[in-house]
Formats: C-alpha cells, structure tokens, sequence
C-alpha cells in the first residue's frame, strides 16, 4: 500500500471515533477535482470501509468539499448550503480553483475564491489534486472536527 498506509492507518483511527459523512458542492469546477473525489470512494482507495461517504443532504453532513472557483450563480447555494450543515463542520476546499480562482482568476462570473464566500478549514492543493491527498486532507478534516469537539 506504500505512502497510502499511515495515512489510511490514521483513517482508520479516526473513524472509529468518528464516520465523517461528507457534502460535495461543486461551484463550477471543470469536473476534474469532482473526478478526483469520487476516485476516493472507488474500490483504490474504498474510504466507505472507513464510514467516510459520500452524503446527499447537507443537513446530515459534517464536512463540506467545495471544489471549483465559486461562480456568480453558484454563489448563494453555497452560502445556503454551507448553513444548512450542523455545527461543528469543517469545510474542505479541493483543488486551486477554490483556493485562488486559478485559470478562472479575473473572470467577471467569478465571485472567488471560496474564502471570500464561507469559512474554509482547509485547502488541498492541486490540478486537480490526487486521491491520495483527497484522502489525506479528509483525515486532517476529521482531526479538526474532533478538535472541534466532535465524537471525543
Ligand atoms: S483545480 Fe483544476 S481540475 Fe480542479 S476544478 Fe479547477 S481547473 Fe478543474
């Protein structure tokens, strides 16, 4: 399993403690990021044996995974949805898009980046970036929502 071990090693830690259930909000992302995400749940890498999926309503959720620059008519759902999840949550930004705009940077349908919109808790860098940093920045995610006061 390689440099995949203490990471999944960890995830399997936290989980115990904690089934993070993840929002995934795309806010206008070229679907590359999303790809990468979804990758994670895929037999690879099978965060789902860890409790960590993918969740349909915000309001069951405890991370947010944004991913994508955060466009003019993405703007308000995801302030919406961002107060939808309960308290405490840790919002994740995927990608270079949510951190910087990146290729989109200027545009004038861009109302990025995310930190601009909503709170981030963490950014995972990349173009996209790769599953095993996906997997990695959810166990940092986990961390803070224990730090947060959750599942102690
Ligand atoms: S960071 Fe790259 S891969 Fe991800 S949404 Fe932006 S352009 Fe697409």
């Amino acid at each position: 399993m390689g440099v995949l071990e203490p990471i999944l090693l960890r995830l399997v830690d936290r989980a115990r403690r904690k089934s993070a259930w993840l929002f995934h909000f795309n806010a206008g992302a070229c679907n590359g990021c999303d790809i990468e995400l979804v990758a994670c749940l895929t037999p690879r890498y099978d965060v789902e044996q860890l409790g960590i999926r993918l969740e349909g309503s915000p309001r069951h959720a405890d991370i947010l995974c944004v991913t994508g620059p955060v466009t003019r008519t993405t703007r308000e759902a995801l302030r919406t949805i961002h107060a939808q999840l309960p308290d405490p949550k840790v919002v994740v930004a995927i990608g270079s898009c949510p951190a910087t705009a990146n290729v989109f940077a200027g545009s004038p349908v861009i109302d990025g980046p995310v930190d601009r919109i909503i709170p981030v808790d963490l950014f995972i860098p990349g173009c996209p970036p790769r599953p095993n940093a996906v997997v990695q920045g959810i166990a940092e995610a986990i961390e803070l929502l224990v730090a947060k006061g959750v599942a102690q």
